[in-house]
């Protein structure tokens, strides 16, 4: 009936992670956090959105489609 899994999220301002005023915050593993100490492609394990407005993170993912788009 409704299409939830389709709606991003957005934050208290109405900025959703596509938004150019909202950032990534990457999370990586230990290892990962080496590997992109020595320029090694490393994919996080975790993504927050945060909001540059209003400094809310109010999105998350976990999902491995979305966590290859930022392979470093
Ligand atoms: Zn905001």
């Amino acid at each position: 009936m409704e299409a939830t899994a389709e709606k991003l999220k957005t934050c208290s301002c109405g900025h959703d992670r596509k938004s150019p005023l909202v950032v990534r915050r990457n999370k990586y593993t230990f290892w990962g956090n080496i590997g992109l100490f020595t320029g090694i492609s490393v994919k996080p394990i975790h993504i927050r959105y945060q909001c540059v407005k209003c400094n809310e993170i109010f999105d998350e993912t976990t999902d491995p489609g979305e966590l290859n788009k930022y392979l470093m």
